[in-house]
This record gives C-alpha cells, structure tokens and sequence, in this order.
C-alpha cells in the first residue's frame, strides 16, 4: 500500500503516502483493497437503531437499560436522557434475531407502548461488530483501527472510546515508523493494541456469550437481588456479583475483569 485514490467533488485524485490508516468503519473496504480479511459473521454482527425523541418523561440523572426477550433479546435496550425532556433510545441485538426480527421493530413496539405521545426528532441505524477484534489489523503500509478492525468492546457494542484508542495507538505507531524509517515497525501495532485493550475484549467476548445465553427469569431473578443493595452501593462490580451467585460459570472471567490494569 503506497497511498489511496479518492474522488473529491466529482475528481478524482491520488495521494501517495508511506502508511495508510484504514478507519472507514465496520467491513472496511479500504483493509478489504490491501487484502486483509474484515468480514463480520452476522451471528456477531450487532444490529443497532436509536432515535433521539422528544417529550420522554425520565429522571434526567438515569440511564435506563432494559433486556430480555420482549425489549432486546441477544443484546440490550437503551435510555439515555439528553436536556429539555429529549432522550437517546435505542437497542441493539444480535444479527441471529435481526434477521427474523428487526432492531426496528423492537423500538417501534417499545415507543408505542411507553411513549406514544413523543416526537422523534432524529434517527440512526447500523451494524456494530460486536466480536473480537480482526486476527490481522495491519498489512504492509496499512494498518486498520477502530470499527473496521472491529475494536469494540463486544460485551457493550461501545465503539467510540476503544476506536479512540487504537486511532491513537495506530497514528503513534505510524509516526514512530517513519521517523525511524523502518517501515516494519507498524508491524508492533497489534501487540500494542492487544496489552492496552485486546486482551480485555477476549474476556468481554466471553460474558457475552454467557449473558446471552441468560433467559428472562435468569435476568429477572439478577434484577430482584440487585434491588435489595443499597443505592450507595450499587455499582458495576456489585451487578456482577450478584449475576455470579446466578450463574458461577462466569467467575473466572468476570474476576479476570475486575483483577486486569
Ligand atoms: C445505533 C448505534 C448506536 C451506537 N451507540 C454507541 C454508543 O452509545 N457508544 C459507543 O461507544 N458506540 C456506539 N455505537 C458504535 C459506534 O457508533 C461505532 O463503534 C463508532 O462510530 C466507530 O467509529 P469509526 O470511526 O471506527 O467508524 P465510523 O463511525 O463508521 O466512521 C467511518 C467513516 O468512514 C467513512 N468511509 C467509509 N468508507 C469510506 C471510503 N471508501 N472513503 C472515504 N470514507 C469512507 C464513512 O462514511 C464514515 O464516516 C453505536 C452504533 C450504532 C449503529
């Protein structure tokens, strides 16, 4: 890879460069030209839609999760409040249901019943790989980052930070390299990116898999005992405690979170 040719206004133009940084999004066609493999399997593929609506009566200090089969099964249902009574609503769920069951489908139903009077003001739609990141972010004079090497954390769909964070490593990496002049270097990239976050999403993966695999009584006996803590002393790591007395098998992995710097 020496550089791209692009079309600006209607020309067409070429730039040449020593490293491309490929962050043109999920199934990246740019890392597909430089022959690196970025397809998602669709049972990974999150199927994500959010409005932003007007007129929802919720606590502006809560963000609202909802989950199980009526609202988002295989993924999660989402609130969160903006200013003026405007919220961001949305869910995600896997490409396993979108595919009898639409994203849209499910928000249309939740808005319906919950929120019948609101007005949506904007909306957005697309596909979140919610997986491990790809086995190869990098090719000679490329290297890939954020959702087009798939560096969200597959356990929240959350794309933005970690896509943050491998542009970084990515454009860190790529300086170092040229002014090193050793063209090699960029090949440091996805060690850098697997000790910094990497390593994490493999664990995140593998709750995943566990809490997709939870039925609604599973989720509705978690939510019950998480109720009798404390507001003071609700928190992430307490969620999950309480979802291990229900399910043991995620022990390791979720000490695994809790116990990584
Ligand atoms: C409904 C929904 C809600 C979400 N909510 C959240 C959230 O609350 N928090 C969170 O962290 N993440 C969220 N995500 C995920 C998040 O949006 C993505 O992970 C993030 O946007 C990835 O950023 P990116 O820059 O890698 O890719 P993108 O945001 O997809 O940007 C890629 C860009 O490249 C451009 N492009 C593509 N091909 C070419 C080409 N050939 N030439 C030139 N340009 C090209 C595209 O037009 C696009 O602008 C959500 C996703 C969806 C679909």
């Amino acid at each position: 890879v020496a550089g791209v040719k692009y079309e600006y206004r209607g020309e067409q133009k070429e730039l040449r460069s020593k490293i491309v940084i490929a962050a043109d999004g999920v199934e990246s066609r740019v890392g597909r030209w430089a022959g690196i493999k970025t397809h998602t399997d669709f049972r990974d593929m999150e199927s994500c839609v959010q409005i932003t609506a007007a007129e929802i009566p919720v606590d502006p200090n809560t963000c609202y999760f909802y989950f199980g089969e009526e609202y988002a099964p295989k993924g999660y249902f989402w609130i969160f409040p903006k200013a003026n009574g405007a919220a961001n609503i949305g869910l995600g769920v896997s490409g396993l249901i979108g595919k009898k069951h639409s994203a849209q489908t499910f928000l249309n139903h939740f808005m319906e019943k919950k929120y019948p009077n609101s007005t949506t003001l904007t909306q957005i739609a697309g596909g979140v790989p919610s997986t491990l990141t790809l086995k190869n972010i990098f090719a000679p004079g490329i290297l890939l980052a954020g959702d087009a090497a798939h560096q969200v954390n597959p356990l929240s769909g959350g794309g933005i930070h970690t896509g943050m964070i491998g542009g970084s490593i990515a454009g860190e990496v790529a300086a170092d390299s040229i002014l090193a002049d050793k063209p090699d270097y960029i090949f440091n990239y996805d060690k850098l990116w697997y000790e910094r976050v990497g390593k994490r999403h493999e664990i995140y993966n593998r709750l995943k898999d566990g809490i997709y695999n939870f039925d609604d009584k599973k989720f509705n006996s978690i939510a019950h005992a998480f109720n009798k803590i404390p507001p003071e002393k609700r928190s992430l790591g307490n969620l999950f405690k309480t979802a291990l007395i229900h399910n043991p098998s995620l022990l390791i992995d979720v000490a695994k979170v809790f116990l990584m710097k």
